[in-house]
């Protein structure tokens, strides 16, 4: 998954003749069942000697929506987890929303500006 990330990334960077990536801005449905934290974690461990290593992942979290069976009512989970109809007490439903994941922009230093370290 963050590996697909990375990929992503690293093709549009070197279509663009990017030459770092500092910031990625990502969304992440809340019925992915990742956690930002372990996305950002894995993705440095990844990146590492990449283009886009040390970029600094923005994670917007989309919440779930479910659309009841019985009644058809779309409401989000609590907790992203338990699935009950607030109109009707139905358990369970089809996914409208929260499982996507896709990146929403790069943002890059183009050129060369030197490295500050
Ligand atoms: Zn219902």
């Amino acid at each position: 998954m963050t590996e697909s990330i990375l990929e992503i990334v690293q093709r549009h960077a070197a279509a663009a003749g990017v030459t770092r990536v500092v910031r990625i801005r990502l969304v992440v449905g809340e019925l992915t069942g990742f956690v930002p934290d372990s996305i950002q974690f894995y993705f440095d461990a990844l990146s590492e000697g990449t283009i886009a290593e040390g970029a600094l992942l923005e994670i917007e979290r989309q919440p779930g929506r479910i659309r009841c069976r019985a009644c058809g009512r779309i409401y989000e989970p609590l907790d992203g987890q338990i699935w009950i109809c607030p109109d009707c007490g139905g358990l369970g439903g089809e996914i409208v929303a929260g499982k996507e994941m896709y990146i929403e922009s790069i943002e890059i230093t183009e050129g060369d500006h030197g490295d500050q370290s």
